[in-house]
């Protein structure tokens, strides 16, 4: 009998594992739950692409086609160009290719749409030039996506060299608390006429210009930002949590997890800052004391520290990378040991956030983290580092309630008593009863969302309806 074809979407995402990977459960959703073809390319900024690519390509889903694209070459930027330079850099070498690639596809079969993540939008002269949709996947949360999409108005209407300076009353925007600046992104406090200002604005400005924006998160844990959205002149639709659901044989077989289940029930702290967080020296050595200091068990993933940057890992390692922990506090791996276990580089989070030995996350708030940690009911301890984690870490704390911002000491320093203090409101007390509740009745509200039935999957449905 004749086969229909299968629609095909195309999705291209920047060089950030935080969106590879939700990029990637949104790809297995379109091929299993909603019967389309797709093409996932990664355009990579490491050539060979890091050992957490590597990973996860090993374990692409069935039907989902991943390809990292060649990275631009090491020395076309000087060293010190920050994170984000670095992945628009890999985003706009990478169009020629997605070109090729598309019209190849588009031969075989029809295209139905074009899929980016935020700093993917140049890419949709590409899908102009084929006649067919572009959507941006927004990888963060709603909150952040209102920001953006408000940026041009709050653009135009200041005067001062910087969108926010400490001095100005904060930034209220419905839905959620006064924004102050400190909690803004970096870029969005730059200079007016730098680079990096002017880039996030038109980044900003091309967002309005797409068919639609697909958010990775769900309507009842954002609900008064997701009714400010409708009506925009840009549809954009919740359809999260999307995280990764399909670990690796190599995570499950993780020892950490075997580590896991010789400890009491809900009784870990898990220590991570994402793909790329890295402390300097001394903050990592405080870290590493205030668990000490706490007496909670623990698992934490330790990364090489760096003095200059808090992403100091971000394009991710190459295979074997690790070397000794010598910046590690002498005797403190002797003296926690069967107390704590720590793990070098990556860890399969996931996993370890399902296991029922854990009850508290440390992290730097990446917006996939706090997804991972919500969809299995594990309060936090809100320790943001960079990008719009301030915004996360906010939003956790006053408006869901599932987290408990860490005090940063005067000098920028999180002391170790300060460590030990939040994990103990997190672990034990009124406190923790009331966030473990919230977390919960979220977790409770994000499996509705992701039901057959639920809005997120429906939202999926409405979309892919009309790409069919
Ligand atoms: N992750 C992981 N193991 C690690 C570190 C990170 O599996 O050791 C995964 C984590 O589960 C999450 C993603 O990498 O899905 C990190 O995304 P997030 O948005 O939290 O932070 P980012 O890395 O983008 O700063």
């Amino acid at each position: 009998p004749e086969q229909t074809v299968r629609r095909r979407v195309l999705l291209l995402c920047s060089p950030c594992m935080g969106h590879l990977i939700p990029f990637t459960e949104l790809s297995r959703r379109l091929v299993a739950d909603h019967g389309l073809a797709t093409t996932l390319l990664f355009a990579a900024a490491t050539s060979p692409p890091s050992a957490q690519y590597l990973a996860l390509a090993a374990s692409a889903p069935d039907g989902v086609d991943l390809a990292a694209l060649p990275a631009p070459p090491a020395d076309a930027l000087p060293p010190s160009a920050p994170v984000r330079v670095r992945a628009e850099h890999a985003v706009a070498s990478s169009i020629p290719r997605v070109r090729e690639v598309a019209r190849s596809l588009a031969a075989a079969a029809p295209l139905a749409a074009l899929v980016v993540d935020m700093i993917g939008t140049p890419a949709r002269q590409v899908a102009a030039e084929l006649g067919v949709p572009s959507y941006v996947f927004f990888t963060s949360p709603w909150m952040t996506l209102s920001l953006f999409l408000h940026l041009p108005e709050l653009d135009a209407s200041r005067a001062g060299e910087h969108l926010l300076d400490a001095t100005e009353p904060p930034i209220c925007l419905p839905g959620y608390a006064p924004i102050r600046a400190h909690e803004l992104p970096r870029s969005m406090l730059a200079d007016r006429s730098s680079e990096s200002y002017t880039g996030l604005l038109a980044m900003a400005k091309e967002f309005r210009g797409v068919d639609g924006i697909l958010v990775n998160t769900f309507r009842d844990l954002e609900p008064a930002v997701g009714d400010s959205l409708e009506g925009l002149e840009v549809p954009v639709h919740p359809v999260g949590p999307l995280v990764w659901a399909r670990p690796a044989r190599v995570d499950r077989d993780h020892e950490c997890l075997r580590w896991l289940d010789q400890q009491p029930h809900r009784s870990v702290v898990y220590v991570s800052f994402g793909s790329g967080g890295t402390l300097t020296w001394q903050q990592t050595a405080e870290l590493a004391l205030g668990l000490e200091l706490s007496q909670h068990r623990f698992v934490w993933v330790v990364k090489k520290p760096h003095q200059d940057t808090a992403s100091g890992s971000f394009f991710g390692t190459s295979q074997g990378e690790e070397t000794t922990m010598d910046y590690l506090p002498k005797g403190f791996i002797e003296r926690t040991r069967g107390i704590g276990l720590v793990i070098q580089a990556w860890a399969p989070q996931p996993l370890i956030l399902a296991h029922a030995s854990v009850r508290c996350f440390v992290t730097h708030c990446g917006w996939n983290s706090a997804l991972e940690s919500i969809l299995n009911a594990v309060p936090m301890i809100a320790w943001p580092l960079f990008a719009e984690q301030h915004l996360n870490a906010s939003m956790l704390e006053i408006q869901v309630g599932v987290a408990t911002r860490i005090r940063t000491g005067p000098d920028r320093l999180i002391r170790k008593e300060e460590i030990a203090r939040a994990i103990h409101r997190v672990m034990e007390g009124q406190e923790a009863e009331r966030m473990m509740k919230r977390a919960s009745e979220l977790r409770e509200k994000s499996l509705n969302a992701l039901s057959e039935v639920g809005c997120s999957t429906q939202a999926l449905a409405q979309i892919t309806d009309t790409w069919k």
